[in-house]
């Protein structure tokens, strides 16, 4: 199921990453900001486990998300401040790694590295700012699922109608979070308004 935000925050932080001016240190910082909201979002109904910690009025007991419980996998590079903020918040997750690259001609997703941990009875947590036609994302989840996770959900920042119906048609049963939903893909397949390509946003490979 797809659930975009409608937080005014989100819109804004959002929209700053579409202007050319953003700078790349701006840009990732913005990146992270959106990650946490959309975090939150997704796991405000994640169960706390009790765990008994030692206060300043001796021992007692609290509840806490088990954060050895969740993973947070990435698409490199432009996932990884994404990673980077979702780990920070929860540092005892574990992280995992795809690198794929987009063929220009066929704009295909290319697999060159997986570095993905065991994630049985796990939740995965997918990171990728973009989904344009939804094929990097869909071959992400097809690895994740082979390791048996307990659930996969996806957060992501700009989607566009046509990649995220691919997505939510192939695997209904990912709870997928976006920040906006945009008009549509161009003819080189990149999303329209968007923001132009996030990982040479990020690092300044702009051509
Ligand atoms: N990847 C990006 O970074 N931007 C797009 O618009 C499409 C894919």
């Amino acid at each position: 199921m797809i659930h975009e935000l409608h937080n005014p925050i989100a819109k804004t932080l959002l929209n700053h990453l579409r202007e050319i001016q953003t700078d790349a240190l701006r840009f990732r910082h913005i990146v992270q900001e959106l990650t946490r909201l959309l975090i939150y979002e997704a796991l405000h109904s994640e169960p706390l486990e009790e765990h008994m910690i030692d206060t300043w009025q001796g021992s007692s007991s609290f509840g806490f998300i088990e954060e050895e419980d969740l993973i947070f996998i990435t698409i490199l590079r432009a996932g990884l401040p994404m990673i980077e903020s979702a780990t920070a918040l929860f540092p005892k997750a574990s992280s995992g790694f795809l690198a794929m690259k987009r063929d220009e001609k066929t704009h295909q997703s290319v697999l060159y590295y997986d570095r993905v941990p065991e994630c049985k009875g796990k939740t995965v947590i997918i990171v990728d700012p973009m989904v344009a036609t939804g094929g990097s994302l869909c071959d992400a989840i097809a690895i994740i699922k082979e390791k048996l996770p307990k659930k996969i959900i996806s957060l992501n920042l700009i989607g566009s109608p046509e990649g995220l119906t691919i997505v939510e048609k192939k695997y209904p049963e990912v709870e997928l979070y976006i920040a906006q939903i945009d008009e549509k893909l161009n003819e080189k397949m990149y999303i329209l308004p968007g923001l132009g390509d996030a990982g040479d946003r990020s690092y300044n490979t702009e051509e």
